[in-house]
C-alpha cells in the first residue's frame, strides 16, 4: 500500500480500483475526487494514468496518517543532495526528476504542494523552475535564445574604442524656436557646403566644423524623445533646451527638463529669442535656476548660450559647445565591429520600397551587410545621408538612410548588423510570430464600450487617455476638465497631451498603456487609423469641447453599473380559483393597494414567505382583458408558469426600474 505512488501504472484505472489500493470505500473514493475537482460519474469511472498518479500523491497529502509513505523522507534527503545543479528551462517533469535523482510521481507530488499542477511530460518554463528552485535546491538558467546568442552585447576592447560626435535633442515649450534653430543650423552648416546640393529630410542631420561632427535628431519637441525611450532606445547625449527670452519657462520647459532628467541626459541651455526688445535672459536665468539648472557664471554646473536662431546670433557658440561635449562626456564607439543602432525614422517609400534612418551608434554599418531592426529584416541594399548621396559606409553617430528592409520598422527599434541573413531572417521570423500572438486579438484591447464589461469583471477601475489637439489652449482646458471627471469609482488617468496631429507614436503609447485617444480638432491620418485598428486602439474625435467632456463622462458613467431598483405596484388578494382551459389557475382576486399591471412582475407571498414570482400574463375583469386594475376591484389573475395560488394568497405586483447612476 505505502508504494502505491511508485507503481508504475499504464492503463486506465477504475475507480473502485483505485478506492480499493487506497483502503477507502467507493463512494468515499468519488468524494474525494470531487474535491479535487475531478469530475467522475460513478465506481466504474476511469482515470488515465496520469490523473491516478495525481490522486494518489494529493490524497497522501492531505491524509498523512492514512497514507504514510517513506518516500517523503527518502526524496528529502535526495532533494538536499542536490545543491548548486544548475537547470536550463525547458526541462520536462520526468527529466527534472532525473536530474533530481527522485521519482517523477513524488517530484509531481511536490509540485502540486507549491502549486504547480504538471504532468510527467511537462515542459517547465523559467518560471516555474524559479518558483520551486529554492525547494529543491538547484539554479534556474534561462535558456538562451536566439537573440540572446546573436545579439550579444560583447563589450568593446578599450584599445579599439575613438571618440565619436554627440548626438543632440531639441526640446523646449511650443513656439520657443525649437524648428528655427534646428533649420538656422541646417541652413548655415548643411546647405551651404553642398553646392546646389538638395537637402535630405532623413529624420537626423550632421553639422560638420572644424574639429568635428555633431548630430541633430531632426524631430524637436518631447514627444519623439519620449516614444523613442518609452521603446528602450536611448540617442541622445545631450538635450538643448530652447527658452525663448520674451516668454521664459514655460510648462513644456518644465516637461522638458524632467524628460531629460528621466533619461538622465546632460541638458544644454539655449535662451533664443534675445533679438527681440522684449527679450529678457535675466529673467529666464532666474526661473531656470529655480528648476536646478544654474548657470555657471552664477557658480552652478549648467552650460547657458544666447541665441537668436532668426538672426544665428550664437550659433558658432552653440556648436562649438556640442562639439566639447563629446570630450566631456567621454563618446566613444568602436568602428571595428557589425553596426549596432537606431531606427530614427521609418516609412514606406512607393518607389524604394521600406526605408528607415538608423543612427549608427556602434561599429561601421556597410552596404550588403545583413541586419535585424524590430520585426523586420534585411540586407543593406543601399546607404544615403542626410547630404542626399549615396555612401558606402557609416560610421558611429551617423545618420543614414537606410535601403533593404523587408518590412517597415519603427522608430525606437534596436538595429542589430548580422554576419549571416539567415540568422538575422531566423530572428525576425521568431519575433514577427510572437508579435501576431500578442497583436492578433485586438479584443485584448479597450474600447469605451468594452470598458463598461471589463470594469464589471473587476479588471479595470481606470481610464486611461491620451489627448491630442490642435492648440495649447484648448488642450489645457479639456486636459483639465477631464482630470476634474476622476472620482473614487473610476480613475482618469491622462497619460499623455500634447498639441499636435494623432500620430502612430500616440497609438503605440495607446497600446502600450491600453488608451483611448481623443483629438480635439485633429484626426488621424488613413496609416495611422489603419495602425490603430491593428493594434485596438481607439480614437474618438471632436470639435466641441463640451462633447468631448460629455461623452468621457457617458463613457465613466456607463462604467458604474446602473442600480435596478424594484418599486411595488400593488397587491391583490386570492379569494377564489378557477381552473381555465388553455390557461391554467386563474386567481380571482381583489386589489386591496395600487393596482394590479399586466406584464410587469408578480410575487406570490403565503404567511409572509415568498412562494414564487413571474410575470403577470393574464388579467381580467369579468370576461374582459384589461392591461391594469386599480384598488378596490375584483378581477383573475394569471401568472406565467405558476398554477399553484391558494386562498389567502397575497400577490405583489411590482416593477424593475433602471437607474442610472451618475457621477455627480
Ligand atoms: P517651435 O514651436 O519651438 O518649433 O518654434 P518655431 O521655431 O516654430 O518658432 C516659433 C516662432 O518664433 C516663429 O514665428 C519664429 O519665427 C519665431 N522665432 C524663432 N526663433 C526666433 C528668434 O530667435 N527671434 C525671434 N524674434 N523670433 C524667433
Amino acid at each position: 500500500m505505502r508504494r502505491q505512488s511508485v507503481k508504475k501504472r499504464e492503463k486506465y484505472t477504475r475507480v473502485y480500483e483505485l478506492a480499493r489500493e487506497l483502503g477507502l470505500s467507493s463512494r468515499r473514493m468519488i468524494e474525494e475526487l470531487r474535491s479535487y475537482g475531478v469530475n467522475v460519474k460513478n465506481h466504474m469511472s476511469t482515470l488515465d494514468p496520469e490523473m491516478v498518479q495525481l490522486v494518489i500523491a494529493e490524497y497522501s497529502e492531505q491524509h498523512p496518517g492514512d497514507l504514510k509513505d517513506e518516500t517523503e523522507d527518502e526524496t528529502d534527503v535526495l532533494f538536499q543532495k542536490t545543491e548548486a545543479l544548475e537547470i536550463e528551462e525547458g526541462i520536462t517533469v520526468g527529466q527534472l526528476a532525473k536530474m533530481l535523482e527522485v521519482k517523477p510521481t513524488d517530484l509531481i507530488k511536490r509540485l502540486m504542494n507549491l502549486g504547480i499542477i504538471a504532468s510527467i511530460n511537462q515542459v517547465l518554463n523559467y518560471e516555474a523552475l524559479e518558483n520551486i528552485s529554492e525547494h529543491f535546491g538547484f539554479k534556474p538558467l534561462r535558456k538562451p535564445t536566439l537573440e540572446d546568442v546573436l545579439l550579444k552585447d560583447e563589450p568593446d576592447d578599450p584599445s579599439e574604442l575613438a571618440p565619436r560626435a554627440t548626438v543632440v535633442t531639441i526640446m523646449g515649450h511650443v513656439d520657443h524656436g525649437k524648428t528655427s534653430l534646428l533649420d538656422a543650423i541646417r541652413n548655415t552648416n548643411v546647405m551651404d557646403t553642398e553646392a546646389g546640393g538638395i537637402t535630405q529630410h532623413i529624420g537626423a542631420y550632421q553639422v560638420e566644423l572644424e574639429n568635428g561632427r555633431v548630430i541633430f535628431l531632426d524631430t524637436p519637441g518631447h514627444e519623439a524623445f519620449t516614444a523613442m525611450r518609452a521603446r528602450g532606445a536611448e540617442v541622445t547625449d545631450v538635450v538643448v533646451l530652447v527658452v525663448a527670452a520674451d516668454d521664459g519657462v514655460m510648462p513644456q520647459t518644465v516637461e522638458a527638463i524632467n524628460h531629460a532628467k528621466a533619461a538622465g541626459v546632460s541638458i544644454l541651455v539655449a535662451i533664443n529669442k534675445i533679438d527681440r526688445p522684449d527679450a529678457n535672459p535675466e529673467t529666464t536665468k532666474r526661473q531656470l535656476a529655480e528648476l536646478g539648472l544654474v548657470p555657471e557664471e552664477w557658480g552652478g554646473q549648467n552650460i547657458f548660450v544666447e541665441i537668436s536662431a532668426k538672426n544665428g546670433t550664437g550659433l558658432d557658440d552653440l556648436l562649438e559647445l556640442l562639439l566639447l561635449e563629446s570630450d566631456l562626456l567621454e563618446l566613444k564607439a568602436n568602428p571595428n565591429r557589425l553596426a549596432r543602432g537606431t531606427v530614427i525614422e521609418a516609412k514606406l517609400d512607393k518607389g524604394r520600397g521600406p526605408v528607415a534612418t538608423v543612427l549608427v551608434q556602434n561599429g561601421t554599418l556597410r552596404v550588403g551587410d545583413a541586419f535585424i531592426a524590430g520585426l523586420y529584416y534585411g540586407k543593406v541594399r543601399a546607404m544615403i545621408n542626410d547630404k542626399g548621396e549615396n555612401v558606402k559606409e557609416a560610421g558611429p553617430s551617423t545618420p543614414v538612410e537606410v535601403l533593404g528592409f523587408t518590412g517597415v520598422p519603427e522608430a525606437g527599434d534596436k538595429f542589430y548588423a548580422l554576419e549571416k541573413e539567415k540568422d538575422a531572417q531566423a530572428i525576425s521570423d521568431l519575433r514577427l510570430a510572437k508579435y501576431r500572438e500578442e497583436h492578433l486579438n485586438p479584443q485584448s484591447r479597450i474600447s469605451l464600450e468594452e470598458l463598461y464589461k471589463q470594469i464589471r469583471e473587476g479588471n479595470i477601475k481606470e481610464l486611461n487617455l491620451i489627448l491630442k489637439s490642435d492648440v495649447q489652449g484648448s488642450l489645457e482646458a479639456i486636459g483639465e476638465s477631464l482630470i476634474n471627471l476622476n472620482t473614487r469609482e473610476v480613475k482618469l488617468n491622462l497619460i499623455h497631451k500634447a498639441v499636435g496631429n494623432i500620430t502612430e507614436t500616440d497609438v503605440l503609447l495607446a497600446s502600450a498603456s491600453n488608451a483611448i485617444i481623443i483629438g480635439f480638432n485633429v484626426r488621424p491620418t488613413a496609416s495611422v487609423s489603419k495602425k490603430a485598428a491593428l493594434e485596438g486602439i481607439e480614437i474618438r474625435t471632436y470639435d466641441v469641447i463640451y462633447n468631448v467632456i460629455a461623452d468621457v463622462r457617458a463613457a465613466m458613467e456607463g462604467l458604474l453599473e446602473p442600480e435596478i431598483r424594484e418599486v411595488v405596484l400593488g397587491r391583490a388578494e386570492v379569494r377564489e380559483l378557477f381552473r381555465v382551459p388553455r390557461m391554467g389557475v386563474i386567481a380571482g382576486s381583489f386589489v386591496s393597494r395600487g393596482r394590479i399591471v399586466r406584464d410587469q412582475f408578480l410575487r406570490v407571498l403565503r404567511g409572509n414567505r415568498e412562494i414564487s414570482s413571474g410575470k403577470v400574463d393574464s388579467l381580467r375583469r369579468f370576461k374582459d382583458n384589461v392591461d391594469e386594475v386599480p384598488s378596490g376591484y375584483e378581477c383573475g389573475i394569471g401568472m406565467e408558469g405558476f398554477d399553484d395560488f391558494q386562498i389567502d394568497d397575497i400577490l405583489e405586483c411590482y416593477t424593475h426600474e433602471k437607474v442610472t447612476r451618475r457621477l455627480f
